[in-house]
């Protein structure tokens, strides 16, 4: 903690990892040497940078800009671009950790990064949206490279932010390498990449669920969110026979006991993706219960799905989530859920998968993406979409082959945790003290 003042998200992500890591790390002490787990809480390099842009007032504009560049050890360095008002080095730092082990699990050659601004797109202009995102990508593209470090979208930067961005790093390196990955089709994008996190994370459910003898068919769903990961979240529950009957945003959410269909979806979209608007926005046009102020987890729901941010699922929402017999929780968004919500979740028999395994599909997707980049060939929707469902899969056989615990329980955490580090640690070790 004194290394790390002011970083309490950095410092929950560490200890949750290291908490769950431990018994393994007693039963093979070699990952303790070589300082191997201090060279792993340390980033391998972090590059904070002024954005300076003029708004449609013709005002000058300061804003913030990092990319946390944390592990190369099996790839380069791999993760999203956050551009959200809460955004500092601690959330930042968090998720680049997370990463870095979320992308082992993947099965692919990706190391972990992180970055993003403090910029609010919220309410700015199309003009202003791109302004910022050149003036971003003027720093960044002295640090990124499709060998080095490829960034991608995460909350407030999706395929439009992704293009100016490409834009940009494209005119000053005078090269077409494809530095981004959640591209336009049109320049190197690839198919089910804006899918792959919301159907990767329904497809881990299915996963537990099959180990229950069931599937989706027939449940009751709750969705938080409703940007990219949540709305495809939601096509993919209902397409599997899931009964979708909420969304949420900031402001509140939607009750839709009738569930979510696909016309319901694609309105859900144009208000989100098309007139940035709010889910009250949606809940006006297709005349559903929208509830201000509140979240998703009193509505009773079979499978829960958070899909907005991180924290947004307390031990209070657990509480009430096993009161209505929930079975199942796949977190779409990263890190959703509370130390303490995932303790009541564990404790009480709910599969319970963490982000880090369930919404790897979207990472995963994006090293789909470089490859094809790579070959210089654009792979078909079932090809792509075939290969997601086979990552998913590896990675719950990941979860289930180190997740024994020694008492003969059994968690996905500790599962996905050893997994993950085990591919970071040997690699590591193999690459000496660097
Ligand atoms: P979007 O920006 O598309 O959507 C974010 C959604 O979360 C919006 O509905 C937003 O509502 C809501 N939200 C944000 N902050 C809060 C909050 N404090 N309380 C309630 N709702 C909130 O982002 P994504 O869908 O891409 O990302 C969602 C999550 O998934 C993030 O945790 C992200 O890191 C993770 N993720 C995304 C991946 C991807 O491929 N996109 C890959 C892996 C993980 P509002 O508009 O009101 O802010």
């Amino acid at each position: 903690a004194e290394r790390n003042p002011g970083q309490p998200e950095f410092l929950q992500a560490v200890t949750k990892v290291m908490k769950s890591l431990w018994p393994f790390i007693q039963t093979h002490p070699r990952y303790a040497e070589h300082g191997l787990l201090d060279r792993l809480v340390e980033p391998e390099r972090i590059v904070m940078f002024r954005v300076s842009w003029v708004n449609d007032q013709g005002e000058v504009q300061v804003n913030r800009g990092y990319r946390v560049q944390y592990s190369s050890a099996i790839g380069p360095y791999k993760g999203g671009l956050r551009f959200h008002p809460s955004v500092n080095l601690s959330i930042l730092k968090f998720l680049a950790f997370e990463q870095t082990f979320k992308n082992a699990l993947t099965t692919l050659p990706l190391g972990g990064g992180k970055g993003g601004s403090d910029f609010d797109p919220k309410g700015r202009s199309p003009g202003e949206v791109m302004r910022f995102c050149q003036a971003f990508a003027a720093e960044l593209f002295r640090h990124v490279g499709s060998d080095t470090d490829v960034p991608a979208g995460d909350i407030g930067v999706g395929a439009r932010e992704v293009g100016f961005m490409t834009g940009m790093v494209k005119k000053l390196t005078n090269r077409a390498d494809c530095v981004f990955t959640g591209k336009g089709l049109s320049f190197g994008g690839s198919l089910i990449r804006p899918e792959a996190t919301g159907y990767g994370t329904v497809y881990f459910a299915e996963e537990m669920l099959n180990r229950m003898g069931r599937g989706l068919d027939g449940l009751r769903v709750g969705v938080s969110g409703s940007g990219n990961v949540a709305q495809y979240a939601v096509e993919k529950a209902t397409a599997l026979g899931g009964r979708v009957v909420t969304v949420s945003d900031s402001s509140g959410v939607i009750v839709d006991e009738d569930g979510f269909t696909a016309e319901k979806l694609a309105e859900l979209m144009e208000v989100k993706n098309h007139l940035y608007g709010r889910v009250s926005d949606y809940a006006e046009r297709v005349r559903v219960k929208f509830i201000p102020g509140k979240r998703p987890w009193h509505v009773p729901v079979d499978v829960a799905l958070p899909c907005a941010t991180q924290n947004e699922l307390d031990e209070g929402d657990a509480e009430q989530l096993v009161k209505n017999g929930v079975l199942c929780v796949s977190e779409g968004a990263n890190m959703p859920c509370t130390p303490e919500a995932v303790k009541c979740l564990e404790d009480n028999g709910v599969l319970y998968a963490p982000s880090k395994a369930c919404n790897a599909g979207g990472v995963a997707t994006s090293g789909l993406e470089m490859s094809q980049n790579a070959m210089r060939l654009s792979w078909r929707r079932d090809e792509v979409d075939d290969r997601l469902r086979i990552i998913m899969r590896s990675i719950h056989e990941a979860c289930l082959e180190h997740g024994q615990r020694e008492d003969g329980g059994f968690s996905y955490v500790d599962g996905a945790n050893v997994a993950g580090f085990v591919k970071v640690a040997d690699a590591m070790l193999a690459q000496g003290v660097v």
